[in-house]
């Protein structure tokens, strides 16, 4: 059997209940697939449990589900794939790739968030210290489908980033990765606040041998007064009666434009006519969006 043309997914994080901004990701890679008739999958990154709401999990499900989304195949979730996380950082060990790093927060701070490299020679036991990867003294680049080139130096923007925190807790960078790659994903579809992560994915995926994927990053949408709708913006969950409303929103935040017609439809209905009509080249340029600007 061929492997699917196109696997894109959506992955969330249970920290919230979804927002307008993560709708507006949803719909991008959600239609980004089926346009194509490539498959859509989700993905729950509950990697983080002091920092999930309860009931988020279920309510992201629930909200989907109102909202029209049909995804393929079993939902995955990141806290049932920890021997896999475990046993990629104990190899980055082995081979010199990671090392322990027991910095302080207040060691760190005054460095903008670009790690000194401290611990890098160390030698450092593993127990009770934050794992970080070594990251190669070198530029990495794509070219993403809305925002064009985008190229970071990992040594001089980013250094050595953590894979495993101190309190034991995995990633993100790192759980991405393997599991796009371990899903097939051919096709990252986010929001662009995760734009300034891609390049150390793009290193860990060289240095794993994984596949590259396409990416594509919508604007972040703003809220009113400019706060980011963001991981740790804890809003309502989306209204389930305002369905169309918001889909017809979102569509617009993607540039897609909507016969006036369709402000009545169902959830579902509406889903399908933006599938036959999607085109990701009238998505803004831009890398946020504020709410308060559309319609
Ligand atoms: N879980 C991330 C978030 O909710 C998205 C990760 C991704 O799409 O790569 O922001
Ligand atoms: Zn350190």
């Amino acid at each position: 059997m061929n492997a699917p043309s196109y696997i894109g997914r959506f992955a969330p994080t249970p920290s919230g209940y979804l927002h307008f901004g993560s709708l507006v990701a949803a719909l991008a890679s959600y239609l980004d697939a089926r346009a194509v008739g490539g498959r859509w999958l989700l993905r729950i990154e509950d990697l983080d449990p002091p920092r999930e709401v309860p009931g988020a999990q279920d309510a992201i499900l629930k909200t989907l589900e109102t909202y029209g989304f049909e995804w393929d195949g079993e939902l995955v979730r990141q806290s049932q794939r920890h021997a896999e996380y475990a046993a990629l950082i104990e190899r980055l060990l082995d081979q010199g790739l990671a090392y322990a790093c027991t910095c302080s927060r207040k060691q760190l701070e005054g460095y903008h968030g670009i790690y000194p490299g401290f611990c890098r020679e160390a030698g450092h036991a593993t127990h009770d210290a934050a794992i970080r990867l070594r990251v190669p003294n070198a530029a990495y680049h794509f070219n993403d489908r809305v925002q064009g080139e985008y190229r970071q130096h990992l040594n001089q923007e980013v250094g050595d980033f953590v894979i495993r925190r101190r309190d034991g807790l995995f990633a993100y960078q790192l759980a991405v990765v393997l599991d796009d790659a371990w899903q097939g994903i051919t096709d990252v579809v986010r929001g662009a606040d995760l734009l300034d992560s891609t390049p150390r994915q793009l290193y860990l995926q060289e240095l794993l041998g994984l596949p590259q994927p396409r990416y594509l990053h919508v604007p972040l949408i703003l809220q009113p007064d400019g706060h980011k709708l963001g991981k740790s913006y804890r809003s309502p969950p989306l209204p389930a009666d305002q369905a169309t409303a918001l889909l017809i929103r979102g569509l617009h935040a993607l540039g897609q434009r909507v016969p006036s017609e369709l402000e009545e439809a169902r959830a579902p209905e509406l889903l399908s006519w933006a599938t036959r009509h999607w085109d990701a080249g009238l998505i803004p340029c831009r890398r946020t969006l504020d709410e308060a600007q559309l319609r």
